[in-house]
């Protein structure tokens, strides 16, 4: 199949002219542009530290070790972000290990499904529905930010703000080194609003 596609496209070429290829080029190079970004934000996601997940995801990892039932939506929601992130999936198995009708066999069964078959995460608003976002308006900045409707945003979002202020304070370090002069006074210890940039 694959080299059937391949002759295709060989072929195909041999049809484009210079003025077509010239014409071709933009759009060829905005679409290679936006490939390029997705491949690295899905990079970034599959490195996501511990920290960065969002309240919904470690509530619902806490509930299930503290042997609280978590609903079946809770649950799906779970092993599918633990599927996007990369997770080991014994890791995720051992997610469950704690919940009070805990099954090995079933379990791995279960994540093994969820992570052959890649569903998508739930987003913000079907949690909050089915009672699995444990947030209310004024707990969490990011959280309550209005361009807020999926965990996998709160995970960007945190992940943007660490690199942003990191490369700040190692820019704030070598000022320190390079000159006598005081540095500015600045309060990042939350996300401001520029995080909105993720909202796509
Ligand atoms: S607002 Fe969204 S990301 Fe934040 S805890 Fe609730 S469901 Fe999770």
């Amino acid at each position: 199949m694959k080299a059937g596609i391949e002759a295709e496209a060989l072929e195909k070429m041999s049809e484009v002219t210079t003025d077509l290829a010239v014409r071709l080029a933009e759009p060829v190079g905005m679409i290679r542009n936006l490939m390029a970004n997705k491949t690295s934000e899905a990079i970034a996601l599959v490195g996501a530290e511990e920290s960065d997940w969002p309240p919904c995801m470690q509530k619902t990892i806490g509930d299930l070790s503290n042997g609280i039932n978590v609903n079946h939506f809770g649950r799906l929601f779970l092993a599918s972000m633990a599927a996007t992130l990369a997770l080991p999936q014994e890791s995720c198995v051992g997610f469950f290990r704690g919940a009070p009708d805990f099954s090995e066999a079933t379990t791995s069964y279960q994540v093994a499904h969820v992570y052959q078959n890649e569903y998508t995460p739930a987003g913000c608003g079907k949690l909050k529905v089915n009672h699995n976002c444990p947030v209310l308006p004024g707990d969490n900045r990011t959280c309550d930010q209005p361009w807020m409707d999926h965990p996998l945003k709160y995970i960007r979002a945190t992940q943007r703000w660490k690199r942003l202020t990191g490369r700040q304070e190692t820019s704030t370090k070598s000022e320190d080194v390079n000159t006598t002069a005081p540095s500015k006074s600045n309060d990042e210890s939350q996300p401001s609003t520029s995080d909105k940039a993720d909202s796509d």
